[in-house]
């Protein structure tokens, strides 16, 4: 992706907007233009509920170098409120407390830096939720 792009996409990122095909049902995240399932290219945006919890997860400890920073994470499957599932960066977690169930919710977060500009591209990760 190109850094002109990543700023084009930075809001709807942060809203968590997918699309579901008209015909089938399906919803995907991120956008693609066709459907996996039934091949319909009628597609409408939604807007993803920002809640959901890991279905399962996986410690990624090999990353490449403009990610070092951040390594090692967790990425997990999450099923979000309505249903769908995303997979997604852990965030603001200890990685040995995630489990299947946990309940998190979506975050703008910092994802990386480009090393030249200095320009920052932020995305969405998934944090516990807490308990009030
Ligand atoms: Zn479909």
């Amino acid at each position: 992706m190109t850094e002109i792009s990543d700023w084009r996409y930075r809001i709807e990122r942060y809203r968590l907007i997918g699309v579901r095909c008209r015909r089938c049902g399906s919803v995907y995240y991120p956008k693609r233009s066709k459907c996996i399932k039934c091949g319909s290219s009628d597609l409408e945006e939604v807007e993803l509920p920002k809640r959901g919890r890991v279905v399962e997860y996986t410690i990624v400890r090999l990353l490449p170098d403009r990610y070092n920073r951040f390594h090692p994470y967790a990425v997990a499957l999450i099923e979000l409120d309505d249903g769908t599932r995303i997979y997604g960066q852990l965030t603001d977690v200890d990685l040995d407390k995630i489990h299947e169930g946990m309940e998190v919710e979506a975050t703008l977060r910092k994802l990386y830096e480009y090393g030249e500009s200095g320009q920052i591209v932020y995305g969405i990760k998934f944090r516990p939720v807490l308990s009030r």
